[in-house]
This record gives C-alpha cells, structure tokens and sequence, in this order.
C-alpha cells in the first residue's frame, strides 16, 4: 500500500514559516494586502473566493473581497483592476477563473501590474518562469505541487515526469518548473490527442495528472512504485451526500494506490497547497514592491 502525500498537513507547515515572515513584515509596518475579484455567482468560484479571504485573514493579511455582480462590463472590471493596481496597500490581485462570457479573461490579465500577479498569469511572469527568473510569478497550483513533491523528499531528479494536462494554469507550467536547473526532471507532456497515451504514462515515475476527467487514470496506466499527484477536481453526482455531489480526481485512487510509492488524495492533497502557494506569492509580492520602503 503506498504512502499518502498529506497536502494539508503540508500546507501547514507553510502558513507556519509564511507566519514568522509576516510577523517580521508587520514589525516593519508592513502587511502584505491580497484582493480577490470574484464576477458573477458561480458556486465553485464563491467557494475557493470565500476560502482564499478566511485563511488570509487567519494569516493577518489585509484582505479585500470584491464581488462585482454577473452583469459587469470589461470596461467596469478594468477600472477596478487598475485601482487595485494604484492600490498601495494591496500587493497580490487575483480575479478569479471563470469570468462570465463578456469579460475577455485575457485581456483583463494583461492589464494586472505583473508585479501584483500573484497567479503567475500575466505574460511577463510566463516568460520569467520559462527564463528561470527568480523575479517572477509561478502559478500557484504547480508550485503547490513540486512543494508537495519536495517535502516528501520523491527524487525527482533525472526521473521521468509524465503530466497529463497542457493547461497554461497546470499543465504547461508544470512542465517548465519541473525541466528548470536544480530540479531536472525528464519532462512528458500528454494531452487529448496523444497517440498511445498510457504506453508514455507506465514510464513515468512521477505521474501528475491535470485533466479534469474524474477517475480517469487507472492501475492499467500505472506501473508499480510509481509517485502520483492527483490535480483534478471534479464533482460526480452522489445521492448518499447532503450536497448531492462528491469530489474525486483525474486518478482512480483505490486501485492506483495499490501500484504507487505515494499518493495525494482528492480533497486534501493539491487543493489546499494552491491556497498555501497563493498566500505565500502575496508575501512575496509585497517584499519585492517594498523592497525600496512602502508607503
Ligand atoms: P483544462 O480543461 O484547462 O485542461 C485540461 C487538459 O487536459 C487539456 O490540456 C486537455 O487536452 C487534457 N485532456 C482532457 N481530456 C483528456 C484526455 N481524455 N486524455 C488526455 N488529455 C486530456 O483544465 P485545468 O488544467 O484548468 O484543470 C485540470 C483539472 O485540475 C480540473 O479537474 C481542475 O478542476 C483541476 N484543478 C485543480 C486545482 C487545484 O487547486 N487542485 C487548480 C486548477 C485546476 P487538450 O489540450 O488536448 O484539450
């Protein structure tokens, strides 16, 4: 039976360091401020919205939450955008994924100070991460993840790393931090029109799945002792739950994990290091914008 990768327990053990370098922040008079956009009334996105507020407020960050209603115009959003970018006292910005049809996500990106892009969306911090620069960004979820990988100690190192996914969110990211000197992975990306998909996956050491297809990987894909980080969230239908839903991942657990070395669990495994990641990109945006002294 494999070992579980307790992402919760390892979340913790990030708000404990991110703690001490807040409290050393905040003896210089500075507080790291993180605004989250939310538009429209998309029940997930209220969720991880309302989640991102409470553990930043836990931490001592200024939190703003703005709910902007589903009717908000590009123009509306980009005002507000730029506000927040005038902002002293907000460091991050994130406005949350999906935005409703009439709001060109790209373009509201784009218009995000680079330097406030606590998703690592914004095309500058895409080129610092494929440049290796240090200065920038790096999305939340595949930092979650290596984080995870490394605090487990898998040797990732010259292994073979197979991520199922080419999102620029997971997938492409991922791939780019996993490659990077001082990490040196061997990295394969697989997506929908890969020919043979799982001969590449059953090579893999270190298999991370993105894809958004609940229970998708199966022991089949697998070969024994191999390490798996399971990214997906989706929601199956499930009478016996109050909710009417249950959450699983991209990866069939019960079988998989009888073939794996170790194992992240859906809920409880990714999730909770993106949030972690998120907390610890605003503190590290608010260094680099006060590094000169704040206001
Ligand atoms: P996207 O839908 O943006 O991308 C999915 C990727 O998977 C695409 O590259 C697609 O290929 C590929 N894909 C889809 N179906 C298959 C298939 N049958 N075989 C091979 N490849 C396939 O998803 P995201 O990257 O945004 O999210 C992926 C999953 O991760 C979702 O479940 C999402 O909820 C979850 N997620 C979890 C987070 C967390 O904090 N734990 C954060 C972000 C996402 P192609 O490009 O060819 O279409």
């Amino acid at each position: 039976m494999s070992k579980l990768i307790d992402g919760r327990a390892i979340g913790e053990k990030v708000y404990v360091d991110l703690r001490h370098e807040i409290a050393e922040l905040k003896s210089r008079g500075l507080t790291p401020g993180l605004a989250v956009v939310l538009v429209g009334d998309n029940p997930a996105s209220r969720a991880y919205v309302r989640s991102k507020d409470k553990i930043s407020r836990e931490l001592g960050l200024h939190s703003v939450k703005l709910e902007l209603p589903a009717s908000t115009s590009q123009s509306e959003l980009l005002a507000r955008v730029e506000e927040l970018n005038r902002d002293p006292a907000i460091h991050g910005i994130l406005v949350q994924s999906p935005p409703p049809k009439q709001i060109d996500e790209a373009a509201i990106v784009r218009a995000l100070d680079p330097r406030k892009d606590v998703d690592g969306f914004h095309p500058l911090n895409v080129a610092k991460l494929a440049l290796e620069d240090p200065t920038g960004f790096v999305p939340c979820t595949p930092l979650g993840v290596l984080r995870l990988l490394r605090e487990s100690e898998i040797d990732i190192s010259g292994a073979h790393a197979v991520v199922l996914g080419r999102s620029m969110i997971v997938g492409k990211p991922l791939a780019l931090l996993l490659m990077q000197k001082g990490t040196d992975a061997t990295v394969t990306i697989v997506h929908s029109r890969t020919r043979d998909l799982s001969a590449i996956t059953r090579s893999a050491d270190i298999l991370i799945a993105a894809i958004g297809q609940p229970n998708f990987v199966k022991a089949a894909h697998v070969r024994e002792g191999v390490v798996i980080v399971d990214v997906g969230i989706n929601r199956v239908e499930d009478a016996t739950n109050e909710r009417g839903y249950r959450l699983v991942g991209d990866v069939a657990f019960d079988e998989v994990a009888e073939k794996a070395s170790s194992i992240t669990p859906v809920p409880g495994g990714v999730g909770p290091m993106t949030i972690a990641m998120l907390m610890s990109n605003t503190v590290k945006a608010c260094r680099g914008l006060c590094s000169g002294g704040c206001p």
